[in-house]
């Protein structure tokens, strides 16, 4: 997601972040069975100030870093008093192929978050840098095409090789899109049809405020593929922009029909969803609260099975 300015007070953070720490769910007798019950972000960045122990990568300056510390504990002090117990953490951009501190949380917090990394598409043998994070957990790769075509993206030897290693593997790709690159995706679920696929952000459908019917159904042809899913995330980025979100229900409540709700999978697209005025509470409960026509069974799956089978099986 573009990196929007920083808005929400340091002091916020901090007041937050001494809320909640990592050893919090250490006195549960059941660690595992409480983890389980809860929900899942599907997708969220985390980073941190030390840019010693973890550069940044070249092109990329410390100004980017916008809040300059989201750190696990700083991010699960907002998840859980919502009700969110387990996390898919997606690599940061400006760490670009040093998946390094993302790890490193994994480690940390055994059980609470998923991977989702970044590796060299560009290289000779992208699958064995994706080999060698899936044996440290790794559930899943983000792609996206950056300055190339789609065309010329999806067309190279990488992408093929990256393609071929998640079917093979059980993995997941999660492209990160406009409605452009649609058709594009959906030739490669045809020539690929056991790689599994989650669409990052409604494919930002609505970015430019509208959701646009050209772009809904381009992203709903991809549902007859079955190992396509959707990230109903960043509801901060498309359409409004505005909590309490309800103009992304007819969207929704499309993808719900078409794709189901195993399908679907909610993110807040944090640190990106708590600033400018947005916060976590209006995410979540956009999916738990407010869309009336989804069922107990459709939110279920949509804040927790979905993300449970693709990234924590
Ligand atoms: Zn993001």
């Amino acid at each position: 997601m573009k990196q929007l300015p920083h808005l929400q007070s340091r002091r916020e953070f901090l007041a937050a972040s001494t809320a909640l720490t990592a050893g919090a769910l250490a006195g549960c007798a059941t660690p595992d069975a409480s983890l389980k019950q809860g929900f899942i972000d599907a997708h969220v960045h985390v980073w941190t100030p030390d840019t010693n122990a973890f550069p940044l990568a070249a092109g990329f300056q410390k100004s980017a870093m916008q809040p300059p510390s989201f750190t696990p504990e700083e991010l699960l002090a907002l998840a859980r008093p919502n009700g969110v117990t387990r996390v898919v953490l997606i690599q940061m951009s400006f760490y670009r192929f040093d998946n390094r501190y993302m790890l490193d949380a994994m480690r940390r917090f055994p059980g609470v978050f998923a991977g989702v990394g970044i590796v060299d598409d560009s290289a000779a043998r992208p699958q064995d840098a994706m080999r060698t994070l899936a044996k440290q957990g790794v559930r899943g790769f983000r792609i996206n095409p950056g300055s190339q075509t789609v065309d010329a993206w999806l067309g190279s030897p990488g992408m093929t090789e990256m393609w071929r290693c998640v079917g093979d593997d059980g993995l997941a790709l999660c492209p990160l899109i406009g409605p452009n690159a649609l058709p594009g995706i959906a030739a490669m679920c045809a020539k690929f049809p056991r790689t599994r696929v989650v669409i990052d952000h409604f494919a930002r459908i609505g970015v430019s405020g509208e959701f646009l019917e050209a772009d809904i159904a381009a992203l709903c042809a991809l549902a007859k593929f079955p190992h396509v899913h959707v990230k109903a995330s960043a509801f901060y980025a498309f359409g409004q922009k505005r909590a309490p979100y309800l103009d992304f229900g007819p969207m929704i409540r499309r993808l719900r029909d078409t794709f189901g709700p195993q399908r679907l999978m909610w993110a807040t697209d944090c640190p990106y969803q708590v600033q400018r005025g947005h916060t976590y509470a209006d995410s979540v409960a956009l999916i738990r609260d407010r869309l009336d026509f989804l069922s107990a069974r459709d939110r279920d799956w949509m804040l927790r099975r979905t993300a449970e089978k693709v990234f924590f099986a």
